[in-house]
């Protein structure tokens, strides 16, 4: 099976599993302009959301009332679908194996060439000047130097072996699959 339909298959999947309230929360945390037809067309004019492919900026120009519906379900999609960028195929028949004990094909086709963060080392964060800032799912290192981090790198690989992240407080914050997901270094 090809990697992006895999993708497309543990995404309906996880949507469908999503509460109403779950689904709500997603387009308000991500798509600011999620609860105004105004914002919605601010934001495509001013190409505020390069994420969003063309098919999707015409359902949200066509939908009059911003709600919960097939429309706005496909940028959930689009925002589990994007979760899946840089993990690895194993990791992707895992889930495709959670959803279905008889899955037994392989996924294919070629892992978005990611960045390795300085932290943890696993392949989780975008390459080069794409991943600058980033902040790394696995172990919650902003990829922008002790700054931002409020703490060194060795600090912060020190409290990575010892706790899983970069401190106590990040631990909420990682991606409790991360070391599931990614390639390591
Ligand atoms: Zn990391």
């Amino acid at each position: 099976m090809e990697r992006n339909e895999a993708k497309k298959i543990i995404a309906n999947y996880e949507l469908n599993q999503m509460s109403d309230n779950d689904k709500i929360d997603i387009l308000e945390r991500n798509y600011w302009f999620f609860d105004s037809k105004e914002d919605i067309i601010e934001a495509i004019a001013d190409e505020s959301y390069p994420k969003i492919s063309n098919h999707l900026i015409d359902l949200i120009s066509v939908t009059s009332k911003p709600v919960l519906n097939e429309e706005s379900e496909s940028l959930i999609l689009d925002f589990i679908k994007d979760g899946f960028y840089f993990v690895s195929n194993s990791y992707l028949e895992f889930k495709l194996i959670e959803i279905n004990q008889n899955f037994t094909d392989k996924v294919i086709g070629e892992v978005e060439k990611a960045g390795l963060c300085p932290c943890c080392e696993y392949y989780s964060i975008g390459y080069g000047e794409d991943g600058f800032y980033d902040i790394c799912p696995v172990c919650f290192w902003e990829n922008g130097g002790n700054g931002p981090n409020h703490m060194t790198l060795e600090e912060a690989k020190l409290n990575f072996g010892k706790f899983g992240a970069i401190n106590k407080n990040s631990l909420d914050f990682v991606d409790v699959e991360g070391r599931k997901k990614y390639a390591k270094e």
